[in-house]
């Protein structure tokens, strides 16, 4: 590949037990050598590959010696390794300055700072992963579910490769024909040769349809489920917090693209992630409607996928209920009867009831299917249930991504609609009865379409914008 050498920080820049150097390239062995002085085997470039060696990271001044740290190395040599070059690790202590140390001395010795990404860059240019698998990566690191976890893993093993690949060889096969059939009109006849297309095009359009209805699923395990948590002043929305967050309470982020005072909590339940929509607001107001902040509520109603309706269960059913009630119609959403620890005063029942009468007040026909639970906050019990009702709400009830690819990213599913839609150009020029090389253009269309998705057909900007996004080091 005519690559030169990098090297970078691969562990995290904080204070940790091990810091990680990496470094990859056809003279990763060479600088290894100038920084390194082993305990034993002397002669660094002939170690043998996958050894792991001790000593220390020294800057030599003539006969002066400066250890920078003490070390272990492993070598990695080419092609079987991460990126398919020759790469080294140097596992130093994990303290900032001593790992900003050690890089500074392996790039004064010939290395170059890796961009992010740029080591993942290489295992995919040198044809070791495609670009779902790079992209994988990416997503297993930032992975914050069980979910989101699992189906990067998967697409990490091929899982989306695999199916795009089969699809990409199916319509290879028939534009292999046509043209075969334009040159060679003596041994192969065209002729019927629409229909048979259009019946050979069939599966191809029915698993590009099933991939792209895993996305929006998909989306939803990779970045979480926006939840807004409803209920009157008391029900125990913030104890509801706490349960699902207890020690794993994680990053509070501004949502992209919405009002700024909107910030979100991500929460795991089980294996998944919602983001839940800080709704601080609504606790903090004084009038009664304005106290379970209708307005507000019906504004991050309006944005959210799933609303965990909250009452209490040891107070007798309110105006204020009522009002939740209207609000949670025709949306996606749970009830949760809370306080299920004290002595009961709402029954599921008597909800079901009031949900009923309220529905034929308004007019307006009631999910019948709502799921009512019955949990505490307080002990934390009934969450297994409430995932388990998130689950068949939003994932048919089982995990489907065990058994198929899942699409994921935007990206994959915008070229699949793509390539959906150069199909049915060509199904319309069979229809119309144009000759076979029409069929051939769309054909092209759809492949290369679909090889973006693995990144066989696409240009440096895309490669640049994807890689970008990476982490140092990785
Ligand atoms: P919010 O106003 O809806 O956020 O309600 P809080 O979470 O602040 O809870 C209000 C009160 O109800 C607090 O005193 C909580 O300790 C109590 N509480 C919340 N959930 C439960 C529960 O499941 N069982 C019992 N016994 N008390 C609860």
């Amino acid at each position: 590949m005519g690559q030169d050498t990098i090297a970078a920080v691969a562990s995290g820049m904080t204070a940790s037990g091990i810091g990680i150097i990496r470094i990859s390239g056809p003279e990763a062995f060479f600088i290894l050598s100038k920084v390194f002085r082993p305990r034993h085997e002397a002669d660094v470039t002939a170690y043998k590959t996958n050894t792991i060696h001790y000593g220390h990271i020294v800057r030599r001044d003539g006969e002066t010696e400066e250890v920078l740290d003490e070390c272990l190395v492993m070598i990695m040599r080419a092609p079987h390794t991460y990126t398919t070059e020759d790469t080294v690790e140097i596992n130093t202590h994990g303290g900032p300055y001593v790992m900003q140390r050690v890089l500074e001395h392996v790039l004064a010795n010939g290395a170059r700072c890796a961009e992010p990404g740029e080591f993942t860059r290489r295992a995919f240019l040198g044809g070791r992963i495609d670009l779902t698998e790079a992209e994988a990566v990416m997503d297993v690191i930032s992975a914050k579910s069980g979910d989101a976890l699992k189906s990067s893993l998967m697409q990490l093993s091929g899982s989306v490769r695999n199916v795009i690949t089969g699809l990409r060889e199916a319509i290879m096969d028939e534009l292999a024909f046509i043209e075969a059939a334009i040159d060679d009109p003596e041994h192969y006849d065209l002729t019927g040769y629409g229909e048979q297309l259009s019946d050979h095009l069939l599966p191809v359009e029915e698993k590009l349809r099933a991939l792209s209805s895993t996305f929006g699923e998909g989306k939803m395990i990779r970045e979480g489920i926006l939840t807004v948590i409803i209920g009157k002043p008391n029900a125990g929305k913030s104890s509801l917090m706490n349960a699902l967050t207890g020690e794993d309470r994680a990053i509070v982020t501004d949502i992209e693209g919405t009002t700024r005072d909107i910030l979100e909590d991500q929460v795991r339940i089980g294996g998944l992630l919602l983001r839940v929509i800080d709704t601080a607001g609504i606790r903090d107001a004084r009038d009664r409607i304005e106290q379970i902040g209708i307005g507000r509520a019906r504004d991050y109603a309006d944005r959210a996928d799933l609303i965990l309706a909250l009452f209490d269960s040891a107070r007798p059913i309110d105006d204020n209920d009522r009002e939740i009630l209207g609000l949670i119609r025709g949306r996606r959403s749970i009830i949760l009867l809370n306080k299920s620890d004290l002595h009961t005063v709402c029954t599921p029942e008597m909800l079901r009831a009031f949900l009923a009468e309220t529905a034929s007040d308004a007019g307006t026909p009631v999910n019948a299917e709502i799921p009512i639970l019955q949990i505490s906050a307080k002990e934390g019990s009934g969450l297994s249930e409430l995932e388990q009702a998130i689950r068949s709400m939003f994932f048919s009830g089982n995990l489907r991504f065990n058994e198929e690819a899942v699409i994921t990213n935007a990206r994959h599913n915008q070229s699949i609609t793509q390539a959906l839609t150069s199909i049915s150009l060509v199904r319309k020029s069979i229809e119309e009865g144009l000759p076979e090389d029409f069929y051939s253009i769309d054909l092209m269309d759809a492949y290369r379409e679909l090889g973006n998705i693995i990144g066989e057909e696409v240009g440096d900007d895309l490669i640049n914008t994807i890689f970008s996004k990476f982490c140092m080091g990785k």
